[in-house]
């Protein structure tokens, strides 16, 4: 589209801030309504693989992920007490590196002063209160009272998202999987120069993720009750329990835990929107419309993904409508089959049944996926 867009990203999440610097980067009027009063991500880390990578070279982003993370080339496979079994080097993206691992807060931090200095306006403790598609533009009422007139709203509002009830009540709800995630952050091992994965078969799996020249964090995925949390105070000796049957670096970084309230506990559970994911100028991106297991350490590079092409299929389309027609006919395939392959890996690592069409995607491997995924999107 020749002339400028007036946009309002609901969420100012990885995938909304990379939306809001892309668009405000090509002269549309950005907003972002972010409901947290300041970008506060949870204190654990991300990886960023090479296609999210490439996205972060492509809005101008790629050194200071970088120089906030730590950039690494080679998966390490171990046993239970560190010895490697194998080493898998990782893909690149048309000349991005193959991998980062980032803090969560240093990632939001990149993004939001990009997302600033482009000229995108966040406003933070705010959510949409009322909104009114009349087919030519969006009348949204903020919890802050304001109100605006959109060309579009873009749904980046993550796997709760809000907008999608709006849009399509609780069809969608997430479904939880009967996996949970323990992650805790803790002084990088020497030796752990890029991701480390060290497994005692069926039973466990730990992995070791470094994110900075000075912290790694610690992995794992269980079988847990829809409805356990951990109490804070305990979730470390919960985490011990069940990784007693690592020694090395497992339970050497299980050591180094300081305060047991460090241990972040994340229920895994995975949403798909089956209908368009936009309704009249309404569209929802990211975790909102296809949040998938981290599996394939593809979430976020999934919601950074659709943003860019967003940006790209505004650019080349006539009008609102068909750009959203045409981005979504590009994103649904890769979206859907990093979502599917996914939860095939948790199945498979978990030892749980999978069905004949997971066997058959399984059949490309974690590698085979990295080199699929690191193709353009
Ligand atoms: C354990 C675990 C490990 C993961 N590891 C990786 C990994 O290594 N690599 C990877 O690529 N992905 C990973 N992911 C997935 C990744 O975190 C998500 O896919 C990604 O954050 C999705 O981005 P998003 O912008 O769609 O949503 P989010 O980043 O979740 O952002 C949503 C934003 O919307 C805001 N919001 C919510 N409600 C409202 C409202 N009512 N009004 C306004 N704003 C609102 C939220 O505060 C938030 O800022 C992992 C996920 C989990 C659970």
């Amino acid at each position: 589209m020749a002339s400028p867009l007036r946009v309002l990203i609901h969420g100012g999440g990885i995938g909304g801030l990379t939306l809001a610097t892309a668009l405000a980067r090509r002269g549309h009027t950005v907003e972002v309504a972010e409901i947290r009063d300041e970008l506060d991500a949870l204190g654990v880390g991300i990886i960023q693989p090479s296609n999210a990578l490439h996205v972060m070279r492509e809005i101008g982003l790629l050194e200071a992920c970088l120089a906030a993370g730590f950039e690494w080339e080679v998966l390490t496979i171990a046993d239970p007490m560190g010895n490697e079994l194998a080493r898998i080097p990782q893909p690149r993206m048309d000349g991005a590196p193959p991998n980062n691992g980032i803090p969560r807060p240093a990632l939001a931090e990149v993004l939001g002063e990009a997302a600033g200095a482009a000229g995108a306006r966040i406003r933070f403790g705010t959510t949409v209160a009322e909104l009114d598609d009349d087919g030519t533009g969006v009348t949204v009422r903020l919890s802050d009272g304001s109100a605006g007139r959109w060309d579009l709203v873009v749904g980046f509002d993550g796997i709760g998202s809000p907008l999608r009830t709006r849009l399509y009540g609780e069809r969608y709800a997430p479904e939880y999987t009967g996996f949970a995630n323990w992650r805790v952050t803790v002084p990088r091992q020497a030796g752990v120069r890029g991701v480390v994965m060290s497994t005692a078969g069926q039973e466990a799996k730990a992995l070791l993720t470094p994110i900075t020249d000075e912290l790694m964090y610690l992995g794992a995925v269980f079988a847990e009750a829809e409805d356990f949390r951990p109490d804070p105070e305990l979730a470390h000796e919960e985490l011990v329990k069940r990784l007693a049957m690592f020694s090395g670096p497992v339970a050497e970084a299980l050591a180094a835990v300081d305060d047991p309230g460090a241990v972040v506990y994340s229920r895994i559970s995975q949403v798909t929107v089956e209908e368009p994911w936009h309704v009249g100028r309404v569209v929802l991106a990211g975790d909102a419309a296809h949040a998938s297991t981290p599996h394939l350490a593809q979430g976020a590079a999934m919601a950074v993904e659709d943003a860019f092409v967003l940006a790209e299929s505004l650019d080349a389309a006539p009008t609102v409508p068909e750009a959203l027609e045409a981005w979504e006919a590009r994103r649904r395939p890769r979206a859907m089959w990093v979502q599917a392959l996914s939860r095939a890996v948790l199945k498979q690592e978990m030892g749980a049944e999978t069905t004949p069409e997971e066997d058959e995607l399984l059949k490309i491997g974690v590698p085979g996926a990295a080199h699929v995924l690191a193709k353009p999107y």
